[in-house]
């Protein structure tokens, strides 16, 4: 890349303008670095700004959905429902760009295409896809682990006369499903959530079912003011539960196993989980997510639910998930989700039992039906943790890229930073809780370790800092022997690397807490950055 402005060298070239770019924006500025961030679309959001969706919104509760590093911008944002939708959500980070005044530092409409370390200048060159160079000290992906959508690959396609959209690459006008016949393809998280959502607007509504999930009802409510005062006033109070709760939504598992208490008591903590705890009803006890017994013992409780809340019994038992514990799958959390099937205008399709085969002109063709749709809609899910790090060419020492560096499985030491990479690091990339968390939090935790690694180095007047090899090989093992204390890996899941033909079979997040996780780095910290190689 000889166009490179080799004569402005930034600090760090972050790249995203998510919720974890903007949060890297703001510290790395603060700490004095000279920084600027990529970002392909016209605007702050990331995810947020792709997935609009009918019904899209967050599971994780607002208060906690939310950064915590400014009290005032705590005091001042105003949350409406205990989980936020997309537009509200959205609303937040556009207010949060211009309360820290980022938008300065952004370059909109540009997406990284290439990527090289230039091992001689120890530094980055950099071009995006509309061919724009830049040099970097430092790259931080701020990339997301859920921002390559994946469609399915159906034949047919150009054939199929209606509109066809993508639940992540949603667009920014209404879609109208007045009088329409509609199809959504997949019940992932998205899927569930905007099934209820189209159900009360579409004429007709079907959904191609796969695989069967769980899901758990959000109880969605308002914030009242009272609400709002109380939880404002005890914030950093909250803040230190979900620090120190496993998953950083606060919710800590009762220290019971399922299997301590009598059938009447289980019973009642079950149900009170299930019409309180949204996601955390997985930590109803503290085995849900470990123990087989204890998990079957959840799951019958779920299968009894779903069977209460469907009139047929025969679509009830289709909604029901077969196969994998409850929760090794990331369950979805909905609001009226299967109670959408007991409207006249909805229909399930099982494509297990009848596969599509082909789109059609005028809709979707199964191997025993065809079912006319004016609009379908992919609910397909992503190429998680690695697809939009793996989208750019990015080339380390010797021009090797990352994705022949991790053709295996991401290797990489405590998620962030990978070996024959110096100067490049992921914000809760595979190999750190990033999705067994909520994954705000944890980013927040990555923006600040990178942070004080960078001043670190500056201050030691290094230009470089790499992980050290044999730290990531035992960084791979660990996260891979604490994933076998869980039940996660005994489902098909994007946790596994299941949801992509021919990506290998790894489990990619870090299932041991944010709190043993915060230790760690804690300790790497104490350490002198244990792990790291300055040079
Ligand atoms: P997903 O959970 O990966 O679900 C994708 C769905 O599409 C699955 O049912 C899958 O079936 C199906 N599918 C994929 N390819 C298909 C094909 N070729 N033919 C038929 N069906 C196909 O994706 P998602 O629903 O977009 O959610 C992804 C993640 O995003 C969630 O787990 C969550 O972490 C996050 N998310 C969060 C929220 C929130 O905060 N509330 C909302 C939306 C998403 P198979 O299982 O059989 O592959």
């Amino acid at each position: 890349m000889a166009d490179a402005p080799k004569n402005q060298v930034l600090d760090v070239l972050i790249i995203g303008a998510g919720l974890a770019g903007l949060r890297a924006l703001h510290t790395f500025r603060g700490a004095g670095l000279n920084c600027q961030i990529l970002e392909k679309s016209d605007e702050v959001g990331g995810v947020w700004n792709y997935n609009r969706y009918p019904g899209a919104r967050c599971d994780v509760e607002s208060y906690d959905y939310s950064y915590s590093f400014s009290a005032e911008l705590e005091q001042e944002w105003r949350w409406t429902e205990r989980y936020a939708q997309q537009p509200e959500i959205l609303s937040y980070i556009r207010f949060v760009a211009e309360k820290f005044d980022l938008r300065k530092h952004i370059k909109f409409d540009h997406a990284l295409a290439e990527a090289r370390y230039d091992e001689a200048r120890c530094h980055w060159e950099l071009r995006s896809t509309r061919g724009e160079t830049w040099v970097a000290k430092t790259v931080v992906m701020a990339t997301g682990q859920l921002s390559k959508p994946k469609k399915p690959d159906l034949t047919g396609e150009s054939d199929f006369t209606g509109e066809i959209y993508h639940s992540a690459l949603w667009p920014r006008e209404q879609v109208n499903f007045k009088d329409k016949r509609v199809g959504i393809i997949g019940t992932g998280s998205s899927g569930v959530q905007m099934t209820p959502v189209i159900a009360e607007q579409a004429r007709h509504l079907y959904v191609f079912q796969r695989t069967a999930n769980y899901s758990i009802p959000a109880c969605h409510a308002d914030i009242s003011d009272q609400e709002d005062a109380d939880i404002k006033a005890r914030y950093r109070e909250r803040r230190e539960q979900a620090k120190n709760s496993p998953s950083g939504l606060g919710f800590v598992p009762s220290g019971k196993s399922a299997l301590d208490d009598t059938p009447e008591e289980r019973e009642k903590i079950f149900e009170a989980a299930w019409r309180r705890l949204g996601y955390g009803f997985a930590l109803a006890y503290k085995d849900i997510l470990l123990n087989r017994e204890a998990n079957d013992l959840a799951k019958a409780f779920v299968h009894r639910k779903i069977a209460e809340k469907v009139n047929d019994p025969e679509i009830a038992k289709k909604l029901t998930p077969k196969g994998f514990p409850f929760g090794a799958m990331r369950p979805a959390v909905d609001h009226l989700y299967y109670e959408s099937f007991n409207r006249d205008n909805v229909e399930l399709v099982d494509i297990k039992a009848d596969p599509i085969e082909e789109l059609v002109a005028t809709g979707v063709k199964t191997s025993r039906n065809e079912y006319p749709v004016d609009i379908l809609i992919y609910a397909t899910g992503f190429d998680a943790f690695t697809g939009s790090l793996f989208t750019p060419d990015i080339r380390g020492r010797n021009g090797i890229s990352l994705q022949e560096k991790w053709c295996d499985g991401p290797v990489n030491y405590l998620g962030l930073s990978t070996s024959e990479f110096p100067n490049f690091f992921i914000i809760a990339g595979p190999g750190s809780p990033s999705l067994l968390s909520n994954v705000l939090l944890s980013s927040e935790e990555h923006v600040d370790f990178i942070c004080e690694l960078l001043v670190s180095m500056k201050g030691r007047q290094m230009k470089e800092i790499e992980a050290l090899p044999q730290f990531e090989k035992d960084w791979v093992a660990h996260v891979n022997e604490r994933s076998k204390e869980t039940l996660y890996p005994l489902a098909s899941s994007y946790y596994v690397g299941a949801e992509v033909a021919g990506k290998p079979r790894v489990f990619m997040p870090y299932s041991g807490g944010v709190r043993g996780y915060r230790r760690i780095l804690e300790r790497v910290k104490a350490n002198d950055w244990e792990g790291f190689r300055f040079g």
